[in-house]
């Protein structure tokens, strides 16, 4: 019987030392590994670049997480969606891509796969007859976000999945933004999943990384060939800080998710806010499918400030709790305006968002705390 995900989000990957007892097992901060005689390695581990133990225990507990068979870990998330880009497309092959995906996939894909021969279509994968035209032509691999960023905009996995399955595409599931611990994309469907873990998976703002997972043993191999040749690795002490975040992976998601649908709630109804995009409320377009492929609706709110981009910076700079920075998952509330910050290089594209929004990271200090500094920072636009 599989461990439930609290437990293996503890335990998976995380045997104690065996030579010292050491319940958390030792940071393996080394370039290189002794070998007994030549070619006679003790566990398999020759060189940094191509394996360290305490890099192998991240990826044994992430691909736990998502129930996958193989993860590997790289140096950010961008570096893992690189290697994964390379790793299934061929040049002339065709990607679809949510156009409301995070801004740097985007630029990663326009500035370097597409002159490298990739054709980039970026699709709202919300509406219905966009996506019949986008599946109508031949298409090699589907990239999608569930919740959107910053727009949270929800995508049905498997129906899409199974859509995309049809004419012939690999689907890839970039989980940043739900965690495995809200939603598991293997399990709907999704051929891979991709995380920036330098969000909630770290889960405290002190690290890049990135992780592929997958089950499918061909695309696994080609990532890992990719990483051990192209070299783009998560070093030791990277992969011991995301391994002890993500041991409370699940309670901390079950805290912002209540800080947030209380936030996203106090926001409605206040009148210099226009909308709120949260796919908790009831009225959120997605909120149905949210609640039947999630387990909670996360931590990340945005809203359409009344007014303009006046209003709507006067809103990310007024906050006391909620620091103005880029970023997003960690144990401290953060807030941004995605036009001029996390979005800035997307602006004039299909990607780009509306000037009046403002999103937030919602943390898991005191709820009390967070209303009130959100309420005084409204009050002052
Ligand atoms: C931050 C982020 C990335 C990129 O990850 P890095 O660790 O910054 O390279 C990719 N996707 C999403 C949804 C993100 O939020």
């Amino acid at each position: 019987m599989t461990d439930g995900f609290a437990t293996r989000a503890i335990h998976a990957g995380q045997t104690p030392d065996p030579v010292t007892g050491s319940i958390v097992p030792p940071i393996h901060q080394t370039s290189t590994f002794l070998q007994d005689g030549v070619g006679n390695l003790r566990e398999g581990y020759e060189y940094g670049r191509s394996g360290n133990p305490t890099r192998t225990a991240l990826e044994v507990q992430v691909a736990a997480l998502e129930l996958g068979a193989h993860a590997s870990a790289f140096a950010s998330g961008l570096a893992a969606e690189d290697a994964l880009l390379r790793a299934v497309l061929a040049p002339g092959d065709r990607v679809v891509l949510g156009d409301d995906a995070y801004g740097g996939t985007h630029r990663l894909l326009a500035r370097i796969h597409v002159p490298a021969g990739i054709v980039l279509d970026t699709v709202d994968l919300t509406d219905e007859a966009a996506v019949t035209e986008a599946f109508s032509t031949p298409v090699q691999l589907l990239w999608l976000e569930t919740p959107t960023n910053p727009l949270m905009k929800i995508v049905d996995i498997e129906a899409l999945a199974a859509r995309a399955h049809a004419a012939g595409a690999t689907v890839v599931v970039d989980n940043t933004f739900a965690s495995p611990a809200l939603q598991q994309p293997l399990t709907l469907g999704a051929d891979v999943v991709v995380h920036s873990a330098t969000k909630y998976l770290g889960g405290h703002s002190d690290v890049i990384g990135g992780v592929v997972v997958t089950s499918d043993d061909r695309i696994a191999e080609q990532v890992a060939f990719l990483q051990f040749a192209a070299g783009a690795v998560l070093a030791p002490m990277e992969a011991f800080l995301l391994t002890r975040g993500i041991k409370t992976l699940a309670v901390r998601m079950r805290q912002h998710s209540a800080n947030a649908t209380a936030i996203a709630e106090q926001l409605l109804a206040h009148p210099s806010i226009e909308r709120v995009f949260y796919p908790g409320l009831p009225d959120h377009p997605g909120h149905e499918v949210a609640a039947r492929q999630m387990r909670g609706f996360g931590g990340m709110v945005s809203v359409a400030v009344r007014g303009g981009r006046a209003e709507a910076l006067r809103l990310a700079e007024g906050t006391r709790l909620f620091s103005l920075a880029e970023s997003l998952g960690g144990v401290e509330s953060l807030i941004g305006h995605p036009d001029s910050m996390t979005h800035a290089s997307v602006r004039g594209t299909p990607l780009a968002v509306p000037e009046n929004v403002v999103r937030f990271s919602v943390g898991i200090e005191e709820l009390d705390d967070l209303q009130a500094d959100i309420a005084e920072a409204l009050d002052r636009i």
